[in-house]
């Protein structure tokens, strides 16, 4: 009975991935065992879903003209639909543009710090959490691309953040960039005690890829990859 639900999740995943991503199907075909031997544990575990930015915060501007805090939401809530279907459960950090402040958060950036302490809040809160936060790049020419994750200073990050970028390698031979630790400056992945990581799903400073972040079916690819490298991850 156990076994039969998980063959046909798999298979409503692996259709999916056939459809918005091949690589999703070509690494649970590649690694079946690992990634549904994998699958019950991290049904234990509730997923948080960061959609970086947003609010009076828009994050970086792509050279599109469109805000990242947008394109973070859009793959975000993408993901949260395909871990929907692996059983997940599954926590967003936001789900629109609109944010809502405290009244004492008058300036915007007493609105980020209040909105940055409102998300630790909820991470710290979660038992039995993993944070994957998502961000797009952006560098000042237009020459860099692809992706690559970062890795909180807590148990179990770095290993997360590889299985996520040896996954999103699946999409583009510019994903080939090694993860590295977060920068001490980012408070959020500073000041959780679960594993957390930081997707840079792409830069939206090169014309090419910052076409492709805003494109649905590469948005719903790197979704699948994400949540397809978080559930292939040891734990
Ligand atoms: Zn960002």
């Amino acid at each position: 009975m156990k076994k039969s639900y998980w063959l046909r999740l798999t298979a409503t995943v692996l259709l999916i991935g056939l459809l918005t991503a091949g690589g999703v199907a070509r690494i649970l075909d590649r690694r079946p065992r690992t990634a549904m031997a994998n699958v019950p544990g991290k049904l234990a575990v509730t997923l948080i879903l960061d959609p970086g930015h947003g609010g009076a915060d828009g994050g970086a501007v792509s050279v599109t003209g469109t805000s990242e805090s947008a394109i973070n939401l859009d793959i975000a809530l993408r993901a949260e639909a395909i871990a929907g279907l692996f059983g997940l459960r599954c926590v967003m950090t936001r789900t629109s543009e609109e944010i809502d402040y405290p009244e004492s958060a008058a300036t915007i950036h007493a609105k980020k710090v209040a909105d940055t302490k409102a998300r630790t809040e909820l991470v710290s809160s979660t038992p039995d959490a993993v944070l994957i936060s998502i961000h797009q790049n952006k560098y000042t020419t237009s020459g860099p691309s692809g992706s690559q994750v970062f890795y909180a200073p807590t148990e179990g990050s770095q290993e997360l953040a590889q299985g996520i970028q040896d996954t999103l390698k699946q999409l583009s031979d510019k994903n080939k960039r090694g993860t590295v630790q977060i920068d001490k400056s980012v408070y959020l992945m500073n000041h959780v005690e679960c594993p957390a990581v930081l997707v840079e799903c792409g830069f939206v400073s090169n014309y090419a890829e910052a076409a492709l972040l805003e494109d649905p079916g590469y948005q719903k690819k790197l979704a699948a990859l994400i949540i397809g490298g978080f559930i292939g991850s040891s734990s």
